[in-house]
Formats: C-alpha cells, sequence, structure tokens
C-alpha cells in the first residue's frame, strides 16, 4: 500500500486546514432539514475538484458518490449526514450562523466535513483499494431520516454495500477519543395512538353511559405492565404515554378519550411483542367497559445494532490509527434513536461517536443541540483517521471472500 498509517497521519495534518474551512463555510451557513440545498452544492463543488463521481438530488437533497477500487462489483459505504437544527447560535463563534434561528448544533457540519476528507485521501489511493467506497451524504436525518430513502434509492447496489460506517460528536468524550460501542447503541422506535368510544351521559348517572375516560386511564396503567411482566429483564424496552385528551364538563360523562405514545426497544423482536401486547391489553379493556376502540401504530426508525465483527475489524483499525488508549468502550445504550439504524438492517452497520470535550474551548462541555455547542474541531482529526484506517481493513478483509 503506498500509504502506511503514518502517511495517512501526515496527510490529515495536511488537508486539516482546508477541511476546517470548509466545515466553518457550513458552519457560517446551515441549512435545515429537507432544505439543504447550499449545502449540497458546496458537497458537490468539492467532490468535483476532487474528481470523484457522485449523483445528487437523492431523497431530497442527498449525495451518493463513489470511489472506484480494483473490484467495482463490492464495496463500503461510509455515511455522513449535513442538516441543521432550529436553534439560535448563542456561543460568540466568529463563525456562527449567519442564517437567523438555525444552527449546526448537532455537529452534522462536522460529520460532513470528514467525510470529504476521508474521501480526500481515498481518492489518492484509489488504484490500491480492493474494492469500491460509496459516500452517503445523508439529508434530513433530525426530521424525516434520510438514510431508508437513500437505501431504497439503491444506492448499496451497484456496487453491492455489505458495511456501513458512521460517526457522530459527542461532548461527554475527550478530543481525541473514540468511544464504540459493541452491540446496541440506539432504540428500535414506534408511535402508537389510540382512540377509545364509549357513549356520554350525565354525570349524576354514569349507569346510562359508558366512560371512555375510566376506561382509558385503565389501559394507560396496565400498558405499563407491559414493560414489567412480558418483556425479558434483561432487555431494555420503554413505553411513554405523553399526551392523553378526553371529557368536556366536570359534569358530563365522557364520549371519547383519546391518548398517544412511544415504543423504544433495543431489538425489533421486542417492538412487535409491545406492539401485540398494547393491542391485546386495549381490546380486553375495551370490551370489559362495553366500549370499543382503535389502535394505530407508526413503525419509526429500527434498532440501532452494530455488527460484532466489524466492531473487531474497527478496534483493530483505531488501535493502529489512535493507539488502545483513545477507545473508550462504552456498554450503555441509548434509548434514543437515529437514522442510521437503516444501515444495521439488510447491511451490517458500524456507528461510533467521537470525542469533541476540550475544556478550554467549551469548560462545560455544552451538549448536541445546545444554542452554546462547540465542540473542539480536532476531532475532525480523529474522525478522518478512524474512517480512513477502518475502510482500508474492512476492504482487506471483505476481500477475501469475494
Ligand atoms: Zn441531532
Ligand atoms: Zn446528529
Amino acid at each position: 500500500m503506498k500509504y502506511s498509517i503514518e502517511d495517512i497521519k501526515k496527510r490529515v495534518d495536511e488537508i486539516y486546514d482546508s477541511v476546517v474551512s470548509f466545515r466553518r463555510d457550513i458552519h457560517e451557513n446551515p441549512e435545515l432539514s429537507e432544505h439543504e440545498v447550499r449545502t449540497s452544492a458546496k458537497i458537490a463543488e468539492k467532490l468535483t475538484a476532487l474528481g470523484i463521481n457522485y449523483q445528487s438530488n437523492i431523497a431530497g437533497h442527498g449525495i451518493s458518490a463513489l470511489i472506484e477500487g480494483k473490484n467495482k462489483e463490492y464495496g463500503v459505504g461510509i455515511r455522513a449526514d449535513m442538516d441543521a437544527l432550529p436553534i439560535c447560535e448563542n456561543n460568540g463563534l466568529t463563525y456562527s450562523s449567519k442564517n437567523p434561528g438555525i444552527m449546526h448544533a448537532c455537529g452534522h457540519d462536522i460529520h460532513t466535513a470528514i467525510l470529504l476528507g476521508t474521501a480526500e485521501i481515498l481518492s489518492e489511493i484509489q488504484d490500491e483499494l480492493p474494492g469500491c467506497v460509496r459516500l452517503l451524504f445523508e439529508p434530513s436525518e433530525e426530521t424525516i431520516g434520510g438514510a431508508k430513502q437513500m437505501i431504497d434509492a439503491g444506492c448499496l447496489n451497484n456496487p453491492k454495500i455489505k458495511s456501513v460506517l458512521g460517526l457522530h460528536v459527542e461532548t461527554t468524550v475527550p478530543v481525541g477519543k473514540v468511544e464504540f460501542i459493541p452491540g446496541p447503541m440506539n432504540a428500535a422506535s414506534c408511535e402508537f395512538y389510540v382512540t377509545v368510544t364509549g357513549k356520554s351521559c350525565h354525570g349524576a348517572h354514569p349507569n346510562d353511559g359508558v366512560d371512555s375516560l375510566v376506561a382509558a386511564c385503565d389501559m394507560v396503567g396496565t400498558i405499563q405492565t407491559i414493560i414489567t411482566r412480558r418483556v425479558d429483564p434483561s432487555d431494555p424496552a420503554l413505553v411513554t404515554i405523553g399526551q392523553f385528551n378526553s371529557g368536556t364538563k366536570n359534569n358530563i360523562i365522557a364520549g371519547e378519550a383519546k391518548f398517544s405514545g412511544i415504543i423504544r426497544t433495543l431489538n425489533l423482536a421486542n417492538r412487535e411483542l409491545i406492539k401485540t401486547q398494547i393491542k391485546q391489553i386495549c381490546q380486553g379493556i375495551s370490551a370489559s367497559y362495553g366500549a370499543s376502540c382503535e389502535v394505530e401504530f407508526h413503525d419509526s426508525y429500527p434498532s440501532l445494532e452494530n455488527d460484532y465483527d466489524l466492531y473487531k475489524i474497527m478496534t483493530d483499525a483505531a488501535n493502529e490509527a489512535l493507539g488502545h488508549e483513545n477507545i473508550v468502550i462504552k456498554n450503555k445504550p441509548s434509548m434514543g434513536a437515529d437514522d442510521f439504524s437503516y444501515f444495521c438492517h439488510g447491511t451490517r452497520g458500524f456507528y461510533y461517536n467521537i470525542g469533541t470535550f476540550n475544556p478550554q474551548i467549551d469548560p462545560e462541555g455544552h451538549p448536541i443541540h445546545s444554542d452554546k455547542f462547540n465542540p473542539d474541531e480536532e476531532c475532525i482529526k480523529v474522525g478522518i483517521l478512524t474512517q480512513v484506517a477502518g475502510v482500508l481493513k474492512i476492504l482487506e478483509e471483505e476481500s477475501k471472500e469475494w
């Protein structure tokens, strides 16, 4: 290989200033999910300058680009999200947002810059890459999620992508380090809506009607027993009912009650189990009160389950690139959701965090989605280095089976 790990480190240092200025440019000009027009054009401009072929307007303003390696039929994917948030930036940076009320407060500007830096270095050794590298610049992560649409658009076919890498900035981890989670990292999500129909009447004569409110209250309480009595206690899962509406006046028996909530589980089987149980509980309680009910489910993101073999390969790569002391292993998944999860079903995915905390830059370490979010840009070096080293190792491993 033309580049040793030391050469890659040197190249990362050499391109760092230009990657940072790209990041600052899109940081100053953030765009909301589904509106990433300028960001997309800037990515396209850079890819053209690097001589990398791409296709734009995928899943809205997404871009899918390809670095062709020796084998043209197989490859590895790398995903970066690119959208900003409806937040007014308030951290005093010289390159703060020029778009009022919009801010790159989730670090997607950094993710995009890292992917372009990674692409630059990989394209320099294109002739020696065992297979292809698919670059996925994903739009709308914060709202509708562009991942599924990019997959549906065929971005993981031709060449066939078996493994996808992704990363996210993390303010609780010191800059210079990466945080790896073997196995489940984020939850599968589902929204549900229940409508209970009874019969209204005067509150002084409840026996003349069917009280939908009492029936619905019973459901809200009983649904919580799914977690304590139906789900394996060693599998994290939750049901939150965040909204409940019923009744019009204190002396009228409510003819209708509506409530809605979310389900979060670390695997897809439990999401299905909980859906079945919610339906059974609501129908059973309705019947016992003489009411009727309708239950609707809307599946959101699947579970983000890191592939164990990819975890091992990435640990090897990060050991060489960053040193053992800079890998933090976390065994506690989050019940939050991220649409990188779509790359963990059908393909194998590995998602990890890069530390951004530097007490000299932001002593309080303001978290993502804060108007004072201010990550140390040095994390960009760690991100590029880990992605390049990881892609090379994965291609090397996978090419043995082609
Ligand atoms: Zn976010
Ligand atoms: Zn994010």
